[in-house]
């Protein structure tokens, strides 16, 4: 019979690791599977400046390697593995990996949430050829050149700002005549001699032989179409998309309760409406997404998840 964890986490990210943390600390054996490698949305930030704690140079992937290290410190065990198919319908709960299944007591989902696209011609065929969706990972390629941002929340504008420290222009294209972001972050952007705006308008398409190379807007009160070109010196420019997150919660339809935009419903200890099953930090349907909250849900869950072992397989 193949071993029987306590608790799987599906995810490494904030919520994932804390979890992991928890769990292993409460000397359950403890699995966190990975996809790709540990760290989720946050070490695509450069600065995490509201994370308690974290101020003397702290970036996404530094905060991520101390969860990392603390994590297994405590005995979680990490795998990368692509988590394809689960099945909680009984006690113990299968999670299927493209390499292997695990068997756990109890599982917690800490999948996360993945950038909406914008879905117009062009944008897929030109991902990582001018169009990204992590500042961190690619302001540099436009050093000295033009970028566009498109989005009005936090995520467009801290981008945009961070941007500018390579572009020599940043335009933050939005969908109407004033942003989401918080106050503070509007102010930051207002101040900055390289940040223009252009409201009321969404992108209609990128256009690019092999890499973006004009961007065609159009102006939703007018109805008027721009096509932007890069300038000719330039040959391209940056095409940023901010337009917020969809929930990697697909191979969960149907095992466990979702509202309507794919997000899991928990109560306040993370439970979702399978018993055993929780989940913890973006994927689930809360009012904050962000590291503090994504960590304490996983701290939650993980706590909750040993409980759970104790009364209905220890007693
Ligand atoms: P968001 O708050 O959902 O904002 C998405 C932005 O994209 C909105 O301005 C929205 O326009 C626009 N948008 C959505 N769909 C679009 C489309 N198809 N075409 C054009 N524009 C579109 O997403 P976010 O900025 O990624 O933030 C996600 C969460 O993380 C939020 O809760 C945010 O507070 C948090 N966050 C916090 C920080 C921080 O505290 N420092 C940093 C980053 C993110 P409308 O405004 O018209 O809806």
């Amino acid at each position: 019979m193949s071993e029987i964890y306590d608790v799987v986490i599906i995810g490494s990210g904030p919520a994932g690791l804390a979890a992991g943390l928890y769990a292993a600390r409460a000397k359950m054996k403890t699995l966190i599977l990975e996809k790709n490698k540990a760290g989720g949305q946050i070490v695509t930030t450069n600065e995490v400046a509201n994370y308690p704690g974290s101020i003397e140079n702290a970036t996404g992937p530094s905060l991520i390697a101390r969860m990392v290290k603390q994590a297994e410190e405590f005995g979680a065990q990490r795998k990368k593995d692509n988590v394809v198919e689960v099945d909680f319908s009984e006690k113990i709960k299968k999670v299927k990996g493209e390499k292997e299944e695990y068997k756990a007591k109890a599982v917690i989902i800490a999948t996360g949430a993945t950038p909406r696209k914008l879905g117009v011609p062009g944008e897929a065929e030109l991902t990582g050829k001018g169009v990204s969706y992590c500042a961190t990972c690619d302001a540099d390629f436009f050093t000295g050149l033009e970028v566009f941002v498109i989005g009005g929340g936090d995520s467009a504008v801290e981008e945009a700002i961070y941007l500018t420290k390579f572009a020599r222009k940043v335009t933050i294209v939005h969908r109407r005549d004033e942003l989401r972001a918080a106050k503070s972050i509007q102010e930051k952007a207002f101040k900055n001699d390289k940040i223009e705006f252009i409201w009321n308008t969404t992108v209609k398409e990128i256009k690019g032989e092999g890499i973006v190379e004009s961007i065609v807007l159009e102006n939703l009160k007018t109805g008027e179409i721009t096509e932007y070109k890069a300038k000719e010196e330039d040959g391209t420019f940056g095409v940023f998309p901010f337009i917020g997150y969809i929930p990697l919660s697909e191979i969960f339809k149907g095992k466990v309760q979702m509202d309507e935009r794919g997000y899991i419903i928990t109560d306040v200890d993370m439970k979702t409406n399978v018993e055993g099953v929780y989940a913890a930090g973006d994927v689930r349907q809360k009012t904050l997404r962000q590291v503090v909250t994504a960590v304490a849900d996983g701290a939650i869950a993980a706590v909750q998840a040993e409980k759970y072992i104790e009364k209905v397989f220890n007693e």
